[in-house]
This record gives structure tokens, C-alpha cells and sequence, in this order.
């Protein structure tokens, strides 16, 4: 690579935007690590109306777990933040990047582009997206925005704690929860900046396993914490900033729809990225 070729990395070149709604199929419970507001032992994560909420924190490590565990099929690396522990080196991990300090301070005193390429060329795909210590994220998502806030009760269920080594209950001890209701949609929103191939593999089989179906928060060994993409309610748009017409557009454009280019088939979209991806990876 030219000392030229990390230098684009610097400028935003292209965004992807990516808008859809979770349902929940069953319970969930996202903990708020304290007593909750209708004094049951384990409190859910409220907004400031008392709501459920889906902080995106909760979206982005769930969607980070999904890709982790599909990076593999695709031939694309994920370091699980612990070089050791996957057999991936990537200074995300603190370890490895103090072991490499050395090389990395080299490539500082390079320049800017050698330290942007050297950061490149040390980082599993996984980090590239999602970010990690040593670099940005190409990812960005906020908390999820609740759709139906007039049907989204709060409720406690009981539980008794179990004794760890027999896993019987123990004798009188028992504690309670809370649990936002089956039924509950969150409406969510990606940013996407200057994404790679990669990038686009990776968001897309996360985004087909969604459909399918997973789990997310506290509490899903007992079943609570079922979610589904809802597959009419994706939308993808994008802007290419190298094209003059959409920049113009983009910049001058005071409402979305006047700035964005929809993404009419957005599965087809993401098939695409993944069928290239693994062709470049097999
Ligand atoms: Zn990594």
C-alpha cells in the first residue's frame, strides 16, 4: 500500500444509514443494576418518562456479539478482544499493543498515514467496524426509540435463588424482578461511515440472523429477552459524497428524504457484499 492509499480514510467518502424495528417475542430485561422503581429487587433500565429503555450500548454489543459469531462463516477475523484467547492478533487488545509499542511508535513518527495504515493492518475486521481503544468506529447507533409506549407495562416476577452446586432451591430465600412485556418494538437507527466490503458482510448476515431471531439482555437462559428484526420495517439509504448531484443534494437538503438516496432492495443490497466477501476470502 502507497503512503497515499490510508490517506481517503481521513475524509468522509460515503454514508449508510440503516433504520428498522426490534419486536420482542418474549420478556426482557435489560438490568439497571439496582433496586427498581416498583421496589423490586433487580430494576430495569427506565427513561426519564418511566419507560423501558433499549440503551444503545445494549444494541451495539448485542449486534458486535452477532457479527463476532458469524465472522468465521464469513472468513473474516474476530479477535474477541483477546489475541490469546481467538488466535487473532489485533492491538485492541491491550496485551498485544504493548508488546508491539515499539513498531507502533515507529509508524507514529512516520506520519499520520503510516500510523493510520500500521493501526489498519493490526486490527481484526470486528474492530474495524465497531471501534475498539486504538481506533474510531465506522459504526454509530443510538439508544432505541420505544413504538408503542401505550401497551409497555412493567412487571415483577418472583424468583428463588438457587443454591450453585445442587442448582436446588434454597430454603426460603427469594427474590423478585423486573420484566418489560412481550409485544415491546424498539425503532433503531445505524450510521455507517466510509464502510468496507467487510463492513457490509458483516452488518448484513447479523442483520438475516436478526431475522431469524435472537436474544438480548438479562435473564435469557430462562427464555426472556426474545427478539426478531421485523422484516417490512427496513430501510436503507445512503449518500456518496464523491458523486457531485448527491453531495449537493445531501448539503443543500433541509428534510431526510431530500438528502438520502434510498436502497430500494436492501437484502439484495447486503447479499451482494456477502457473496463478494466470501469470493475474496475463500
Ligand atoms: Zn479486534
Amino acid at each position: 500500500m502507497t503512503e497515499t492509499a490510508a490517506t481517503p480514510d481521513l475524509h468522509l467518502r460515503r454514508r449508510l444509514r440503516l433504520q428498522g424495528v426490534l419486536e420482542f417475542q418474549t420478556g426482557w430485561r435489560i438490568g439497571s443494576g439496582s433496586e427498581g422503581e416498583t421496589m423490586s429487587d433487580l430494576g430495569i433500565v427506565l427513561d426519564p418518562d418511566g419507560l423501558p429503555l433499549l440503551p444503545g450500548s445494549s444494541l451495539k454489543g448485542k449486534l458486535r456479539n452477532t457479527c463476532e459469531a458469524l465472522a468465521h462463516a464469513l472468513r473474516l477475523e474476530a479477535c474477541l478482544l483477546n489475541s490469546r484467547a481467538s488466535g487473532k492478533d489485533c492491538v485492541s487488545d491491550v496485551r498485544l499493543f504493548s508488546q508491539l509499542r515499539p513498531q507502533h511508535q515507529k509508524a507514529v513518527r512516520d506520519g499520520v498515514a503510516a500510523q493510520l495504515r500500521w493501526i489498519d493492518e493490526h486490527t481484526c475486521d470486528v474492530c474495524k467496524l465497531f471501534g475498539s481503544p486504538v481506533r474510531a468506529a465506522r459504526l454509530r447507533l443510538g439508544d432505541g426509540r420505544l413504538e408503542n409506549p401505550e401497551t409497555v407495562v412493567v412487571r415483577v416476577r418472583d424468583g428463588v435463588v438457587l443454591d450453585r452446586d445442587s442448582h436446588t432451591a434454597v430454603n426460603g430465600l427469594k427474590y423478585d424482578y423486573e420484566v418489560a412485556p412481550a409485544g415491546t418494538r424498539f425503532g433503531f437507527r445505524f450510521d455507517l461511515e466510509n464502510p468496507t466490503e467487510a463492513d457490509l458482510a458483516l452488518l448484513g448476515a447479523a442483520l438475516f440472523e436478526w431475522l431469524d431471531g435472537s436474544s438480548l439482555g438479562g435473564f435469557t437462559s430462562r427464555g426472556l429477552g426474545r427478539f426478531q428484526l421485523r422484516d417490512n420495517a427496513v430501510h436503507l439509504s445512503e449518500i456518496d459524497f464523491d458523486d457531485d448531484a448527491q453531495r449537493v443534494r445531501y448539503l443543500t437538503g433541509t428534510k431526510p428524504d431530500q438528502r438520502w438516496s434510498d436502497v430500494a432492495d436492501w437484502k439484495a443490497f447486503f447479499q451482494t457484499a456477502i457473496r463478494n466477501t466470501l469470493a475474496r476470502t475463500n
